[in-house]
C-alpha cells in the first residue's frame, strides 16, 4: 500500500515536466502564484487548516498563504494530485504539522530536494498511539505503535509550531526577521492567555471526558486530564463496532459521564446511541481538522473549553 502510493508520487513527478509544458503552451495557468509574482510576497503552502492558520499568523501581509488540503478535506487521508505537486513545486515553502499525518511529505522531499519541507513538530515531545487499544505509552516505542499528530490542540505544543514557522521564515526572508518574529511573540501571548484560561477553568472539574476520535491526548497530558474516545482510531472516520460501542457505554456510566462528544463531518448518530444508553447529552469538541470562515482558530479553541466546562465542571 505504502509502495504504491510512492509509486504513484514518483509517477506523478515524472509527469510533471510534460504536464507543464503543455500548460504553458495553451496560456492556461493551472496555478495561481504566477499572476502574483509582481509582488515580493513569498509563497507558502500550508498542508491543512491548523497549520495555514498559524502561518497566517506569523506571516501576515508578507506571506502569501495558500492552504493544500482543500477546505473539508480530511488531512489523515489525503494524497496530493500531479496539480498539487505542480502547486508544491511552485512555492518558497510546504509547511507541514509533522508526525506522519502528511504521509505524502517524505516522498516530496526525497523525490524533490528543491522543493523545502518546513516540519512544525521540531522539538516537540510525541507520544505513542496504539491504533489497536488506543493506549498511549511513554518512553516506550514497539514497533506497531504510531505517533499522535493531533499536536495542533495543545496551545504549549502549538507555540513551538508557531516558533518553527517563524524560524523558516526569517531564514528564507531575513531581511523582514523582526516582523516575523514579532508577529510570532504577539501570537504566542494569545496562546499563553489561552493555556491560563484552560488550566484555571479546568482545575477543579472532574477530569474523564469522551472524545469522538483520539485527538485530544496532548490536550489531556497538558492539563492533567483523561481523555476516552468513541473511537479507538487516531483517523476519524473508523466505524466502531457494536461491541467498541457496548465498551464505551459501561466506561461511560462507571465514570457517570455527562456529555458525549462528537466533531464535524462524522456521523453524530454514533455518539448519540451512546448518549441515549446512559442519558448524557451530545456536544461538539472539535479536532480543528477543517477551517470555519466566521471563527479563527483560537475563538474555536475556546468553544472547546465551553464544551468541556459542560462536560467536566457540573
Ligand atoms: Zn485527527
Amino acid at each position: 500500500m505504502v509502495n504504491q502510493t510512492k509509486m504513484g508520487i514518483i509517477a506523478i513527478i515524472a509527469v510533471i515536466p510534460l504536464a507543464s509544458f503543455a500548460v504553458w503552451n495553451t496560456d492556461q495557468p493551472v496555478e495561481s502564484f504566477e499572476s502574483g509574482s509582481k509582488t515580493q510576497e513569498i509563497n507558502v503552502l500550508a498542508s491543512f487548516y491548523p497549520i495555514e492558520e498559524f502561518t497566517k499568523k506569523v506571516g501576515k501581509d508578507k506571506v502569501n498563504v495558500s492552504l493544500l488540503v482543500n477546505p473539508g478535506v480530511e488531512p489523515h487521508d489525503w494524497q496530493p494530485s500531479i496539480k498539487d505537486i505542480q502547486r508544491m513545486q511552485k512555492s518558497d515553502l510546504i509547511i507541514i504539522n509533522g508526525l506522519g499525518i502528511e504521509n505524502w511529505a517524505d516522498d516530496i522531499s526525497a523525490i524533490n530536494p528543491d522543493v523545502t519541507v518546513v516540519d512544525t513538530s521540531y522539538g516537540i515531545a510525541t507520544i505513542k498511539v496504539n491504533p489497536e487499544s488506543n493506549l498511549d505509552i511513554f518512553g516506550n516505542e514497539p514497533k506497531e505503535f504510531t505517533t499522535d499528530p493531533h499536536i495542533w490542540l495543545n496551545p504549549i505544543t502549538i507555540k513551538i509550531q508557531v516558533q518553527n514557522i517563524a524560524d523558516a521564515l526569517i531564514e528564507l526572508d531575513p531581511e523582514n526577521g523582526n516582523y516575523y518574529q514579532n508577529n510570532a511573540d504577539s501570537y504566542k501571548l494569545e496562546l499563553d492567555i489561552l493555556d491560563k484560561k484552560i488550566r484555571e477553568e479546568l482545575s477543579k472539574c472532574n477530569k474523564d471526558f469522551f472524545a469522538f476520535h483520539n485527538a485530544f491526548a496532548y490536550f489531556a497530558l497538558e492539563y492533567g486530564l483523561n481523555q476516552h474516545t468513541v473511537l479507538k482510531s487516531i483517523d476519524p472516520f473508523e466505524d466502531p463496532s457494536p461491541k467498541d460501542i457496548r465498551e464505551v457505554i459501561d466506561l461511560a456510566k462507571t465514570l457517570e459521564t455527562s456529555v458525549i462528544f462528537t466533531e464535524e463531518f462524522v456521523n453524530p448518530k454514533v455518539s448519540q446511541v451512546i448518549a441515549n444508553e446512559i442519558g448524557s447529552k451530545v456536544l461538539f469538541l472539535s479536532p480543528l481538522e477543517f477551517g470555519d470562515e466566521n471563527k479563527t482558530f483560537l475563538e474555536r479553541m475556546e468553544q472547546n473549553l465551553d464544551n468541556l466546562k459542560v462536560a467536566l465542571c457540573n
